[in-house]
């Protein structure tokens, strides 16, 4: 690369988290460039023509709740450069096989409406924690430090490190509020008897409540088309098909932020970077992958819950004993006979997406790190158990075993979509006790695999530049 520039800042990778901490950089008057891999911008957050001419699907994240309610992206005027949010009249249903359905819906009230025996048990739980978000998602969507409200965190945190199981069957006494609670923790990628599972599961339903599970009118890759306009027009450049191999081939720059996974990291820098850091690198541990289908259809998912129309993401995985073992088996080296399925249907609250009267669906499961399996009957087998009809709707599919993934996005090892396991062990404190620095003096890493972990929120690439701005 020739470039004859010197950049106060060169960020590798214009994922979420890349372009984050860009912003953060170019905001505080550095000279920013972003180096990005792939022909389209955005890594987690793009969208593509996957299967037939008009109908645009997105390649990787679909439903945004972490997004709307990341305190850094809430700052940025991205609404000036074409995001515009659509919150489905419901941010989740879960079907169960007797045809009715619990419905994570705006209103905890109007939710508990769909838990029988639990409403009680469903609203003492949620009211005082969604009351409390505001004060939480500083704590939560950051690296660890003294909380500001500990009495705040301490109400949250002594639920959150029990197993998502073990929470939600001391909660609830009923099926339905233990299943709907068991889709929302296994987003974790985890065993649900894992310690801390259930923070996942209440932060993403406090935050179906509190924020919505938004999606951007047009595809996830609007996201990425307003950060990098703003980027811009704060003076930030940005640069695609160009794949870093070395630090050494790259303009000088005071420092470098990567948005990559350790692996990545070490590809670039290993030579660097002292012998007992690298070796804290090669022992971070990644998780379960993903195996990921998307469908052109003729027509919505004929659910028997009707209520499944209202929502725009649905979880397939029926109980909590299903899901809890759909669950292990990916840590068991095994493919679930009955996966839960996580599946978001835009098309039916966002028009832009399709030919008229046309739908798209974007649904994953969990599988094995580095998994060949072919999940593509087992995953059309659930959404059929539960909206029978699916099949004769389908006009095309795209399918992304985990090796599809990562070549289309080397910070997708194995599969694994959060950059590494968030397991107790490494939600926190990822990827090594440093978060954010290296002992290379400049060299910042700001992707997922540092804190607060995986989603589309932009707190890691921010938290990332904060970093490095203190150390200039
Ligand atoms: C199938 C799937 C579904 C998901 N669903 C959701 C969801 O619904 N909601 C949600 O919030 N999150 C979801 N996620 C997770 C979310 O996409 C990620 O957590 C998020 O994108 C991480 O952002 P990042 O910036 O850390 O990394 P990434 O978004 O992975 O970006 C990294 C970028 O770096 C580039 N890169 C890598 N190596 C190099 C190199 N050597 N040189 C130059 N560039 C390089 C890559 O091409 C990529 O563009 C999903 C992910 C996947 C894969």
């Amino acid at each position: 690369m020739s470039q004859p520039h010197r950049y106060d800042a060169i960020v590798i990778g214009s994922g979420p988290n890349g372009l984050a901490a860009a912003i953060t950089l170019a905001q505080a008057g550095r000279s920013v460039l972003v180096l990005e891999a792939n022909d389209t911008l955005g890594g987690g957050a793009r969208s593509a023509e996957l299967t037939l001419p008009g109908f645009l699907h997105d390649v990787c994240s679909a439903v945004h709740p972490l997004a709307v309610g990341s305190p850094f992206f809430r700052t940025l005027p991205l609404e000036q450069y074409g995001l515009e949010w659509i919150h489905p009249p419901a941010p989740l249903a879960h079907p169960f096989d007797d045809g009715t359905a619990a419905v994570l819906e705006r209103s905890v009230d109007a939710t508990c409406e769909t838990l029988g025996v639990d409403a009680p048990a469903y609203r003492k739980l949620m009211n005082p924690l969604v009351a409390d978000w505001h004060k939480l998602e500083t704590a939560l969507l950051a690296p660890l430090k003294l909380p500001r409200y500990p009495f705040t965190l301490a109400r949250f945190g002594w639920r959150a490190v029990r197993s998502a199981k073990g929470l939600a069957e001391s909660v609830f006494k009923g099926e339905r509020a233990r299943a709907l609670f068991a889709g929302l923790a296994a987003h974790s990628m985890l065993p649900l008897e894992q310690a801390a599972t259930a923070a996942f599961g209440l932060v993403l339903g406090i935050t179906g409540h509190s924020v919505g599970w938004a999606f951007p009118r047009g595809g996830a890759q609007k996201i990425t088309d307003a950060l990098v306009a703003y980027l811009r027009s704060l003076g930030g450049a940005v640069m695609n098909n160009t794949r870093v191999e070395s630090l050494d081939e790259l303009p000088q720059a005071r420092v470098i932020l990567c948005d990559l996974t350790p692996r990545g990291l070490l590809r670039l820098a290993g030579d660097r970077l002292p012998p007992l850091y690298r070796r804290r690198l090669e022992r971070y541990r990644y998780g379960a992958g993903a195996f990921k289908i998307d469908w052109a259809l003729d027509a919505p998912i004929p659910w028997s819950a009707k209520e499944c129309l209202r929502a725009g993401t649905v979880h397939l995985g029926g109980t909590l004993s299903e899901i809890a073992a759909a669950e292990r088996a990916p840590y068991q080296g095994e493919h679930s006979e009955k996966p839960f399925v996580l599946l978001a249907q835009p098309s039916l609250f966002d028009t832009t997406r399709t030919p008229m009267g046309k739908h798209t669906v974007w649904a994953y499961c969990h599988v094995p790190n580095s998994s060949t399996f072919d999940m593509t009957e087992r995953i059309e087998n659930q959404i059929e158990r539960f909206a029978p009809g699916f099949r004769d709707q389908i006009l095309a599919r795209s399918v992304m075993p985990p090796a599809e993934l990562e070549r289309r996005n080397a910070n997708l090892v194995g599969g694994d979509i959060n950059g590494g396991a968030q397991d107790i062990r490494q939600l926190f404190l990822r990827p090594t006790l440093r978060l954010y620095t290296t002992p290379a003096k400049g060299l910042y890493i700001c992707s997922s695999s540092t804190p607060p972990g995986g989603g589309v929120h932009g707190m890691c690439g921010y938290h990332a530049a904060l970093s490095s701005l203190r150390d200039s």
